[in-house]
Formats: structure tokens, C-alpha cells, sequence
């Protein structure tokens, strides 16, 4: 018999006062805005128990980083035999779980990349690709996108594309330029004999989750090859699986001269990232192996959940199950787009990460908090409020998803009810 869920004595009043007094105020009222006040406590695969033992249908997946799910078993019992062990690393030492990580993930990533730095997230893994970029190139320049999300630390805030972020901390890192996503005539244009890289996201994330024309990919490649430019691919949130192929520049058949990762590599148990290249641009780290280093990153702990989730990912096909259920649920949000052409301006994705285009940002936060009404976790995406994902663990049941698509469509049928009160 379970035991049941929560953790009686937990005061959500008491959580939020903290957050308020000691970690950020804003913060909290955002919480409180989007109708996400509880406390969570628990959780397993796609379910979330908060402390007062309610249980929550998890269609956000932590942003992608839980591709496999909370507390996924394998990855769990890998990291505690790990944790048993040896944590940390003692940094002198060689460590095998490195060792093991970088050679799984020359097994799969694509062309001859072969050789892999571990950082601890998905703006670490860009800072070290842009860094990277300049060494081998001898140039200062990047190439960006509009919408595109990179991180937020200072380096890869320079390459990501909203105001509202950048704007209060410029002047940012020189030489950047942002082009249209998915314009492959800007990008020529941009490229040029200073350019050390383009850095792009297959499929734009936060953007909004937007897939670029087909021939997109293949042209920055073209373009970067002419120029004596690198194309990094950022995937970070499309890699390992969510788009229905390993990684999402596969669907296009390009291969990036350095591939940045994290998020659904530490197997949702272990923060963990990584940027990766071809032995031939990667020379250029190994005169001076100290040039780029981290203290934690590439830590026993992270590495160890990192080769349980790549077993895991591949041994269980989830690319391939990512794409049969993104292609399902992007039929139900066609029907729910038809249905409500008013507010619903435009559904898309690629596998499981997938999202509706409401036509007012105001539409999109009141559909959130009526999924957060029926215990169902979504959000917007981060350089695009219009725009709800729907981005759960590639491992989510089916019948939880198809709960929480129906729960979408009553959202939009509430958030429309509430508008039509207001008129
Ligand atoms: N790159 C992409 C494509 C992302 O989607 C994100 C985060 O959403 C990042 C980089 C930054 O990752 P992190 O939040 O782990 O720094």
C-alpha cells in the first residue's frame, strides 16, 4: 500500500512569505499571477504531489529538462550508486564517468563530433561554444536570431534575442548581430570575414517554438562553410530526443561544428551540460587544456545521471516515441485551433514540443491559469507569452496527455467565458 502523499505541517503562507522576504518578491507574485501557489513536495514521471498531498498532471516537463520524468528509476539508482561513491570529483584525479559520458555522446552525435567539455547548464554549454568559436576562428564576431534563447548569463544573453531581457544589462558582448529567424538571405548577408559563428536553435524554443523552413539549416551550413564561419546548434532544449529525432538538426540532416546540451541530459535528476565539436576545431583547447575549466561541472554525480538517461533515451527508442505522440498532439491542437479560431491563432512543433499561438498574450496567461485550475502544469514560453507549450516528459502516458490536452481545450473554453463577461 502507498503511503499518502504531502507533507503535513508544510505552510504554503509560510513558503511564499520566504520567497517574498528572501529570494524575490517578483517572483512570488508571478507564482501567485499564473494561480501556481502550492508547495511541491513529490513527484514521479509525469505527476506532481504538492504538500498537501494534491496531485498535478506535469505537461512542462521543467522546461524540457525532464524528458525522462521525475525520479526516472534508472537514472535515480545510477546517481545513488555514484553518490555511494565518489560525489565529487578530486580534480587531479582521471574520473571514469567523464570518460564514459564523452564517448556515449561521440556514439551519437552527429558527423565526427567527438569530443565534449561538461558544464553544468544550458547557458554554460553556449558560453563555452561561443568561446570556443572565437579561439579556433581568431574571429570576434556571432551571428544570432531574433527570439532566439541561449541563456542568461552575460555571453549568452548577448546572442539571445528579446529587449526585455537584454536591453537593462547592455552593453552586452560586441560583434553580435541578430538576423529573422528562419531568413536565409539575412543570414548571408550577416556573415561575413568576421564572423567567428553563426548559433542557432534548430527549432526556436522560447521563441515560440517555431520550425524554420526546411532548407534553413542546410543554407547556414552552406553559408558558415563559405565564410570560414562555425554553426552552432544550440540544443539544448531540442537535443536528446523532445523533437522526435536525437537531436533536432538530424531532421535536416546537418551536421554543426559544435552542438550545445543540457537540460534532459542530467536525466532530470542532475543538472548538467555540455558543448561538443569535432576534434579538428577542438585542437585548439587541447594546447592549453586549462583555457576553459569548471570546478563542478562534469561532476561524478551529473555524469553518472548523463549516461544513465543516454541508455535510457536510446535504449527505450523515446525519439521515436516523441515523434509518434507530438504527431498526436498536434492533430488535437489543430482540432482545438479550428475550434477556436477567435483566440487560437497558429499550433505547431515538431515532436513533443509543441505549441499553441493565441493571438493576445493575455489569452495565453488566463489558459495557464485555468490548466493550473484543473492541476495541470504549462507555461508560456519565454521570449514569446503568446505562445503556450505543451512539452511534457517523453515518457508521459498517454492517457495523462490526452487529459491534458482535453484539460487545454476547457481552459480555452473558460478563458474565452471570462473574456466574454468582460466585454
Ligand atoms: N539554450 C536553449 C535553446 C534553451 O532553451 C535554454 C533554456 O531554456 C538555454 C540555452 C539556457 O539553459 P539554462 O537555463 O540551463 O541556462
Amino acid at each position: 500500500m502507498s503511503r499518502p502523499k504531502g507533507a503535513p505541517g508544510t505552510d504554503a503562507g509560510e513558503v511564499v512569505e520566504r520567497y517574498r522576504r528572501h529570494v524575490n518578491a517578483g517572483l512570488a507574485s508571478l507564482f501567485e499571477f499564473m494561480g501556481f501557489e502550492a508547495v511541491e513536495w513529490e513527484a514521479d514521471g509525469s505527476t506532481i504531489w504538492d504538500a498537501e498531498g494534491r496531485d498535478y498532471l506535469d505537461l512542462l516537463a521543467g522546461f524540457g529538462a525532464l524528458a525522462l520524468g521525475h525520479r526516472p528509476a534508472a537514472v535515480v539508482a545510477a546517481v545513488t550508486d555514484q553518490l555511494a561513491r565518489m560525489p565529487l570529483s578530486s580534480r587531479v584525479l582521471l574520473s571514469k564517468p567523464v570518460a564514459d559520458l564523452a564517448a556515449e555522446l561521440a556514439a551519437i552525435l552527429p558527423g565526427d563530433i567527438e569530443k565534449s567539455f561538461f558544464c553544468n547548464s544550458g547557458a554554460e554549454a553556449v558560453e563555452g561554444a561561443l568561446k570556443l568559436a572565437r579561439l579556433h576562428t581568431g574571429r570576434p564576431g556571432v551571428v544570432a536570431t531574433e527570439g532566439g534563447f541561449h541563456g542568461k548569463t552575460l555571453g549568452a544573453l548577448s546572442v539571445s534575442g528579446r529587449e526585455v531581457y537584454r536591453a537593462p544589462f547592455a552593453p552586452l558582448v560586441p560583434e553580435v548581430a541578430h538576423v529573422p529567424f528562419g531568413d536565409r538571405d539575412a543570414l548571408a548577408t550577416a556573415v561575413g570575414s568576421e564572423t567567428a559563428a553563426v548559433i542557432v536553435e534548430p527549432i526556436q524554443g522560447e521563441g515560440g517554438v517555431i520550425v524554420p523552413p526546411d532548407d534553413y539549416l542546410p543554407a547556414a551550413r552552406e553559408i558558415c562553410e563559405r565564410a570560414g564561419a562555425l554553426l552552432i546548434a544550440d540544443e539544448v532544449q531540442t537535443g536528446l530526443g523532445r523533437t522526435g529525432a536525437m537531436f533536432a538538426c538530424e531532421h535536416s540532416d546537418v551536421v554543426p561544428d559544435i552542438v550545445c546540451l543540457a537540460k534532459a541530459l542530467g536525466g532530470g535528476v542532475m543538472p548538467l551540460g555540455a558543448f561538443s565539436s569535432t576534434p579538428q576545431v577542438w585542437a585548439c583547447l587541447e594546447e592549453n587544456p586549462l583555457l576553459h575549466s569548471s570546478t563542478l561541472g562534469g561532476n561524478p554525480l551529473a555524469c553518472a545521471a548523463g549516461l544513465a538517461a543516454i541508455e535510457e533515451i536510446t535504449g527505450n527508442d523515446l525519439p521515436a516515441r516523441a515523434a509518434r505522440l507530438g504527431d498526436r498532439v498536434l492533430n488535437r491542437l489543430r482540432e482545438l485551433q479550428a475550434a477556436h479560431n477567435d483566440v487560437v491563432a497558429d499550433v505547431r512543433g515538431r515532436g513533443l514540443l509543441t505549441g499553441v499561438q493565441f493571438r493576445d498574450a493575455d489569452v495565453a496567461a488566463l489558459v495557464i491559469a485555468g490548466l493550473a485550475q484543473r492541476r495541470v502544469i504549462a507555461a508560456y514560453t519565454l521570449n514569446n507569452p503568446e505562445v503556450v507549450r505543451i512539452e511534457p516528459a517523453l515518457t508521459i502516458p498517454e492517457a495523462d496527455l490526452d487529459r491534458g490536452i482535453s484539460a487545454l481545450g476547457e481552459s480555452v473554453e473558460q478563458a474565452k467565458g471570462l473574456l466574454a463577461q468582460l466585454d
